[in-house]
This record gives structure tokens, C-alpha cells and sequence, in this order.
């Protein structure tokens, strides 16, 4: 099965139902109206010359237009590549040259308060000056002819307003379109094969440079079914999805799962918003709703958190970084999920490995990130020697399975040190398994603190630091010592209005907790440096207070 197939059969079995609401553009699909959307838009591939194994990149916050060009490009067969709407030009360009793009979709404007702005369409111009004077091209013979990016054919600005004379605007595609029939495109789906690459994804680019990673449908169309399932995700049910879509959060956990499940997808915003996140949760009777932890803690202590109607929701997603337990319990507590799970996963393993049961015991639905999926395998080994831990003994987690990438993109090196000769996915997480086979995650082996020879793991740390009242979010982590090798340091942002010092810190950490783990650096700040997909990036916090320090 491929992606373009599990399309067309749940067109083919609730053509009514809605499959897409995008909120802010205020558009609406049902299933059938998305399949023959996709179709046209794949066709329109196709008169552009695209073929098989091509890349086809999209550079976009969240839309609809986003959600159809990853379907088109599937039912094609066409790899679709997606690229960082945070990339300025030296990254966009790495990415271009990298993966090879033949064709970029484009975010035309970010519209604020009027005005219209749009680096998008500056950074490709800045990179391609030919498409500010190109001709458009009328069909597949008039193809760019860029010096600086070769391979590139076509470009499309979702914009018609923006669109440089040397790119198509979306609205153009459907008359592009005519020029193919649909049988061509209906005998080129049926020869596609599930396991061909279909996806190079970025990882988010926490720890350092992102990563380009190679999926098929296979690894994709069933990691987005299983990760549905975990949460019983019931035809019709409806899926508030605030995460980005260029990352595996949104694409996978969150287009595919609905697709497969024939459920709807939601997206409230074109980037993550708490007030457009709720609202939606509202307006469209969500029954689930995702979030990175941080999303949902922006929710919970929203102004005016206690006026929206939230009691439609029953389930949804925590993941992407370490969930504290606190805002887990306010999460099943405040926001009517009682059925809320907690996911694992990398993009390397398409992503989820593992997620929490949502008939399991309330301690474990909070404090682990559950079993393992069905249809793959876990371990937990000591990274240096290899052996396989016993249970309680914290170690490398691996993963091993139909999930596991092909491989990262145009680096077999790099491949070849994340996955071992037996398949298994080295994942640079450490984590513990308890005797009923649920793990928790302790932290990644790069954040761990070794302070005086001793293992400290930033996650007991915060855990402990979210329990007081005034802080609202805690990231610790290591920086140089002369004297212990690291020291611990700690961000912390306090509920608004809420006071406390430095000193504070300290003395409540003073009763509670052993002398070495206390921050030895505590600064306090209203933001972090975060990753689009929402993860807090440490090594950036780790150099800004390793200078402060000197
Ligand atoms: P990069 O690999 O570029 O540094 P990244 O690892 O954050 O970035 P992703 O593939 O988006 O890129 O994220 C996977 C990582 O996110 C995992 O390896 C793990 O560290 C973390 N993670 C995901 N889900 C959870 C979770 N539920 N609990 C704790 N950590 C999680
Ligand atoms: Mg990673």
C-alpha cells in the first residue's frame, strides 16, 4: 500500500467526510474534494516533468497547500523534501544543493497587521536571480535555468501576489494540470512500490546541524497508522494538529495517522499559537489534540485557558522532549484528556517507537513514554560496552524494525554510525525499562551532566524544579568547570507574575534535593532558544552561559 492508495480508498469510502480544515485560511476538504485536489496538483507535477525519485521540497509554515503537495507528491512517487521555514539563505541553499530539488514549493507572505513581507520569496531570489526576470515557464520545455541552483526546474509561490515572473503561483497548477490525463497518473500510482523513498525529513536540529532522513511509504504510512491506534483514534474523530508539518510531528503523527484512520486533520495556524489552538479545540469539537511540551504548557496558562469549551477532548499527543509529569497531570486534569498519551520517537524511526497505553495506570501514562509499538523491537545497552542492561539501569535506547530509516540522505557515514550491522537504530537517548517493559526517558547521553565523575540527568532535576509554584518552565543543563569538569546551570522562566530569585532557587533545592544536583548558575529569562518543532535547544543555552561565565 502507498500513501496515494490509502488516499484514494478512504475517498473511495467516506467521500463526505471531512478529511481538512485549515483555520486561518478558512478552507475546508472532504475526502473526496482532498483526493481530487491531490490529483490535480500531482498531474500538474507531472506536466512540469517531475518523475519518479525526483525531490520535490516545500518551504511553508502550515496550510492546506502543504498537507496537498504531500500527497501529490506521493501519488507520484516523487520524494518530497521538507525544508525549515525558519532557513535563511545559507541553510536553504545547503538544503537545495543537498537533497537536489527539482522543484521548491514556496510560502508566499507572512501577513502581520497588513503588511505583506516575504523573506521566502527573497532569501530563493537571493539564491536565483533569474527568477526575478525568468519567463514563466508555459510548459515542460521552458524549464529555469538557474547557474547557482542547476538542478532546479520549478518553483511554485503559494502567493499569487508574490510570485516572481519566473515562478508558477499554486492557482496556475490546475490548469497545468489539463495538459495530463488521469489515466497517466493512475497507472504511474499503480506501479509505485511501498518501499520507495518517499520522504527526505529533517531532524529538528536540537543537539546541532539538522539531519536529512530517508523514509518510504512503509516506514511512514505505518508508523502514522500505529501511532492512531495508540491513541484509539476512531473514524471521524477529529485532530487539533498545532506542531509544524514540516517536522515528522505534523506529517506523520499527524497527517497520516488521520489519513489512515480516516479521521479529520485540524490546523489552527499557520505557526503554533495558544489562543488559535484553543479556539480551534473549540470551534471544531476536537476530540485530540498535540502538542510538544511546551505547547501545552503555553495553553494551560493562557489568560483566558478557563473560557474556552474544551470538554470535546478526549485524547491526544505530548512528545517531542521530556514531558514533565506536572504539566501531564494538568494536561488529563484541566484540558478534559483524560486519554492523552505520550509518544516517543526520532525522525530516524519514522518517528514513534513507543507511546504510552491509554487503559494504562495513571503513574506510568505520566512518568514513561509507554511500551513499545507493535511490530518493532527495543533495547536498552550500555553505549560503550554494547551489552543489553538489565531492567532499571539507565542506557542507550535502540530500535530496531519496519521503522528504522533507510538511511540519512547523501551520507553513508553517517548511516553506518547510527545504525549497526543487525538494523539496530542507536538512538543517543538514555532511558530505563521497568519489569512491565514501559520506559521512561532520562535524558539525551550529549545533555548528560558529569560533575566530579558523577552521571546527574537534567530531567531529575527539572522534574523536582516544576514542582514549585512560581516556575513555570526549568532547563538544565552542563557548562565547564575547573574544578568538577561541569557544573549545573539552569534557565528558568516563572509563571507570570510570580516572584523568585536566585537565592530562592537554591534554598528550596537546599531541603529537598542532594548538594551536588543544585544549579550552581541560575539565570532567569522569558524565553528559550527553541527549534521550530518547539524543543528547547541546550547547546545554544549551554554557549550563551559558558561566555557569561568567561
Ligand atoms: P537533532 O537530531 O537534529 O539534534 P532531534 O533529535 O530533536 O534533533 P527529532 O528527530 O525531531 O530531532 O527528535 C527526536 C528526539 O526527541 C529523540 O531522540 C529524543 O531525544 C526526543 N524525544 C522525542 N520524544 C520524546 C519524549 N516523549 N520524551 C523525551 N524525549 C523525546
Ligand atoms: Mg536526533
Amino acid at each position: 500500500l502507498t500513501i496515494g492508495d490509502c488516499l484514494d480508498a478512504a475517498a473511495a469510502a467516506c467521500p463526505e467526510r471531512e478529511a481538512l480544515v485549515s483555520c486561518h485560511q478558512n478552507l475546508r476538504y472532504t475526502y473526496a474534494e482532498l483526493r481530487a485536489e491531490a490529483d490535480r496538483i500531482a498531474r500538474a507535477l507531472l506536466a512540469m516533468g517531475v518523475e519518479r525519485g525526483d525531490r520535490v521540497g516545500i518551504w511553508s509554515l502550515n496550510c492546506a497547500e502543504w498537507a496537498l503537495t504531500q500527497l501529490a507528491s506521493a501519488k507520484i512517487g516523487a520524494i518530497l523534501v521538507n525544508l525549515n521555514p525558519a532557513y535563511r539563505a545559507r541553510e536553504l541553499e545547503h538544503a537545495l544543493l543537498q537533497s537536489g530539488l527539482s522543484v521548491l514549493v514556496l510560502q508566499g507572505a507572512h501577513r502581520a497587521g497588513g503588511e505583506i513581507r516575504s523573506h521566502y520569496v527573497d532569501i530563493l531570489c537571493q539564491l536565483a536571480p533569474e527568477l526575478r526576470d525568468a519567463p514563466t515557464p508555459h510548459n515542460e520545455q521552458r524549464r529555469l535555468d538557474c547557474a547557482s541552483l542547476p538542478q532546479l526546474r520549478q518553483v511554485v509561490c503559494l502567493d499569487p501576489e508574490l510570485a516572481t515572473p519566473g515562478m508558477w503561483h499554486w492557482e496556475e497548477l490546475h490548469a497545468l494540470a489539463e495538459a495530463v490525463p488521469t489515466e497517466r497518473l493512475a497507472a504511474l500510482q499503480a506501479e509505485l512500490q511501498f518501499d520507495d523513498p518517499i520522504n527526505i525529513q529533517y531532524t529538528s536540529g536540537t543537539t546541532g546541524a539538522p539531519k536529512g532522513v530517508t523514509l518510504t511509504h512503509h516506514n511512514i504510512l505505518n508508523n502514522g497508522y500505529f501511532v492512531g491506534a495508540g491513541m484509539n483514534l476512531q473514524p471521524a474523530e477529529r485532530v487539533v494538529i498545532p506542531v509544524p508539518l514540516y517536522h515528522c510531528f505534523g506529517m506523520v503523527m499527524g497527517n497520516l495517522a488521520c489519513l489512515t484512520h480516516r479521521a479529520t486533520m485540524i490546523y489552527p495556524n499557520a505557526a503554533f499559537d495558544p489562543t488559535a489552538t484553543l479556539r480551534a479545540v473549540e470551534a471544531e469539537r476536537a476530540d485530540a489534540l498535540y502538542g510538544v511540551p511546551t505547547m501545552f504548557i503555553a495553553e494551560l496558562e493562557h489568560p483566558e485557558f478557563a473560557n474556552f469549551d474544551l470538554s470535546s477532548l478526549r485524547t491526544g499527543i505530548m512528545a517531542g522532549s521530556n514531558c514533565p509529569v506536572e504539566v501531564m497531570k494538568r494536561v488529563i486534569e484541566r484540558m478534559h484528556m483524560e486519554a492523552v498519551t505520550i509518544a516517543y520517537g526520532m525522525t530516524e524511526t519514522s518517528p514513534v517507537s513507543l507511546q504510552t497505553r491509554t487503559d494504562a495506570p495513571l503513574e506510568k501514562r505520566v512518568a514513561t513514554v509507554g511500551t513499545i509499538h507493535p511490530h518493532l523491537e527495543v533495547k536498552i545497552i550500555d553505549p560503550a560496552s554494547g551489552q543489553v542492561l538489565p531492567r532499571g539501569t539507565s542506557g542507550e535506547l535502540c530500535t530496531r524494525g519496519y521503522s528504522v530509516m533507510q538511511g540519512y540522505w547523501d551520507n553513508d557515514d553517517a548511516t553506518r554510525q547510527a545504525i549497526d550491522t543487525h538494523g539496530w537504530m542507536h538512538s543517543g537517548d538514555l532511558a530505563m525499562m521497568d519489569d512491565t517493559g514501559y520506559v521512561a526517558i532520562t535524558g539525551r547521553i550529549k545533555d548528560m551532566i558529569i560533575r566530579g565523575g558523577e552521571n546527574l540527568y537534567p530531567r531529575e532535576i527539572e522534574e523536582f524544579l516544576y514542582t514549585h509554584p512560581a516556575i513555570s518552565d526549568a532547563q538544565v543543563f552542563g557548562v565547564p568547570d575547573d574544578h568538577y569538569g561541569e557544573a549545573v546551570a539552569v534557565w528558568i522562566r516563572l509563571v507570570e507574575g510570580a516572584e523568585l530569585d536566585e537565592e530562592g532557587v537554591r534554598a528550596y533545592c537546599r531541603e529537598r534535593i542532594a548538594h551536588h544536583k543544585i544549579p550552581r548558575y541560575v539565570k532567569f529569562v522569558d524565553d528559550f532558544p527553541m527549534t521550530v518543532s518547539g524543543k528547547v535547544q541546550k547547546f545554544r543555552m549551554r554557549q550563551t552561559t559558558s561566555n557569561e561565565l568567561g
